[in-house]
Parts: structure tokens; C-alpha cells; sequence
């Protein structure tokens, strides 16, 4: 296998200071690659199997992809038939599992993010296939979705769901907004982060609630699986935020974090994920029966939230 390191393709990537504070200078984490093999490059079609790096912000720990790929060329990263979360129908044993955790998750999803509210409007960034928009519809709320990806915003809107198609952080309403906004995995996508971040605050009422669910790179499963963990995601992962990351990002924007949660299956869909997704090294009873250990070890750690695979944040405004 030919591992060619990201310095030979930088012109492909671009250095970027830290998002979350601005310092510029950082450490390597982690070589991870692609799980999807998408190439770096359309045009002259380079070698696949490159390595990204996973850099510590030297002032203030934040995880980040450094270098990344330009703004323009991000999308391109999204275009395979294996990207789940985009995907409207399952394929395979894997799409199938994916999608009956997805249902069940639904249910936990709307107890958890609407504890103490009453129906009102609701906003999803980044709603993918549009699953919670529906399920929340179906309990009385008003609903509007951002995605990026056409495809997944065409599903979402042929289930009757209101979907804006393109960048969140040019697409957030201006002029309106919600009592609850939701992000299910999406804040890690974003490239803009801080005017993002900005404009998603905006978007929340005075006493209404904003969402955040990240995977965690202080998991047991995300040690456990090293450069091999599937929620690395290079290069569509773009920050790797631990709880205080999420705390500070948020609260700069005069919001108040008032809870975290655990996401109860990420434990589980992140190792299985990690012993599926890659090439050289797919599946296998023993790598099965890996995952379905390391999971049950990660739930059980991440019933401290801090520590959990997936985390949900409830900020107040
Ligand atoms: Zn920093």
C-alpha cells in the first residue's frame, strides 16, 4: 500500500489557524483515512489511500482536520453510495441495522430535546433525510430543515418536510425564529464554524433551546479504535469536539449549556462502524464480536455523558 502523506498534495489542502480560538500553532493526533476512498483530487485522480491529519490546537486542545480540502471541493466528500446518514433506503445488512436504530432513536431524540416544552416551530441544520422533521411534524411542531447534500433535501422534501437545499450557514432565516433548533450530527460538517455558530444562536428564540449532538472524541470506543475510528471521518468530520469545546463555542454566542446527555446506540454504531467501514479489513465474526464488546464497554463508560460515544448538548437562550 502506497501511503502518501498529506505534504505531497498541498495544493489540495489548505492550513487553517483554530476555529475555536485562533492559534495557529497545533500537534498531530492521528493519521486517519478516508473510510469512503473518496480521492483527494477528480482531476488526476490521485492515489487513494493518502492519510489526513488530525492536529490539537497547542493553546486550547480543540481536534481538528489540518490541512483540509478547500471550501469548494468539500461537497465532492459526500458522494458515495456507503455515506449513511444520506442515504434514503438501506443497503445491505449494515443500511438495514442502520436504519432500525434510526427509528429507535427518533423516539429518544424528541423526549430528550423537548423535555418541558410545549409544540412550537422547530428548525433541524443539516437534516439530512429529514427523519426527525417528520417524526416531529407527526407531534404538532412546525418544521424547517437545512442540508446540504440535494440529494438527502430531495428525500426529506418528498416526506412533506420544508427543506432548504445548500450551506446552513448561508441559508439560516434572518428574519424568523425558532423555538427549537437541532443539530444531529451536523455542527462537525460546517467549514464557517464561528459564523455558523453566529448565525445558528440567531436563529434561537429568547427561551428557546438549541441542540447539539457530536461524537466524542474522549470516548473508550474512540481510544479503543485509535486512527481506525470511524467518526475521524476525514475529511468530512472537521472538528472533533470534546464537552468543554462545545460549552465555550456555544456560550460565546449568550447561550447557557443546561444539560448533556448520552446518545444511548452511538457506543455501538460507532464501533460497528469502525470494524465495517474500512477495505483492507471488513468484518469478520471476530471483528464483530470486537465491536459489539467495545460498544457495550463504551455504553456502559458513557453513562457519564462526558465519556459517552455521542453527546447531546441542550443550550438555553
Ligand atoms: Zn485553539
Amino acid at each position: 500500500m502506497i501511503r502518501a502523506s498529506v505534504e505531497d498534495f498541498s495544493s489540495e489542502l489548505v492550513e487553517i489557524p483554530c476555529p475555536l480560538c485562533g492559534n495557529t500553532s497545533h500537534n498531530l493526533r492521528h493519521s486517519v483515512r478516508d473510510r469512503l476512498n473518496i480521492p483527494l483530487c477528480s482531476k488526476t485522480g490521485r492515489p487513494q489511500d493518502l492519510t489526513y491529519s488530525i492536529v490539537a490546537c497547542s493553546s486550547c486542545g480543540l481536534l481538528y482536520l489540518n490541512p483540509r480540502p478547500k471550501l469548494s471541493e468539500l461537497a465532492r466528500f459526500y458522494d458515495s453510495e456507503d455515506y449513511d446518514p444520506h442515504t434514503g433506503s438501506g443497503s445491505g445488512w449494515m443500511g438495514r441495522l442502520f436504519h432500525l436504530a434510526r427509528a429507535f432513536t427518533l423516539q429518544w431524540k424528541y423526549a430528550a430535546t423537548t423535555s418541558g416544552m410545549v409544540t412550537g416551530s422547530a428548525l433541524d441544520v443539516g437534516c439530512g433525510t429529514g427523519e426527525f422533521l417528520q417524526h416531529i411534524t407527526q407531534k404538532g411542531w412546525q418544521v424547517l430543515g437545512i442540508e446540504q447534500d440535494a440529494e438527502a433535501a430531495h428525500i426529506a422534501d418528498s416526506k412533506g418536510v420544508e427543506v432548504l437545499a445548500g450551506d446552513p450557514t448561508d441559508l439560516l432565516p434572518v428574519d424568523k425564529q425558532f423555538d427549537l433548533v437541532t443539530m444531529w450530527h451536523s455542527l462537525e460538517h460546517l467549514p464557517r464554524l464561528n459564523q455558523a455558530i453566529r448565525n445558528i444562536a440567531d436563529t434561537v428564540k429568547p427561551g428557546g433551546r438549541l441542540c447539539i449532538a457530536v461524537p466524542n472524541p474522549l470516548s473508550y470506543d474512540a481510544i479503543r479504535y485509535g486512527e481506525r475510528w470511524a467518526a475521524w471521518d476525514a475529511p468530512r468530520h472537521l472538528y472533533h469536539f470534546r464537552p468543554e469545546d462545545v460549552k465555550t463555542l456555544v456560550e460565546s454566542q449568550e447561550l447557557k449549556l443546561l444539560s448533556i446527555k448520552a446518545m444511548p446506540l452511538d457506543a455501538f454504531y460507532h464501533s460497528l462502524l469502525s470494524v465495517t467501514c474500512w477495505a483492507d479489513h471488513k468484518g469478520g465474526i471476530g471483528n464483530l464480536a470486537d465491536s459489539f464488546l467495545t460498544g457495550l464497554i463504551s455504553f456502559v463508560i458513557g453513562m457519564n455523558p462526558r465519556r459517552s460515544s455521542g453527546v447531546l448538548y441542550l443550550f438555553s437562550k
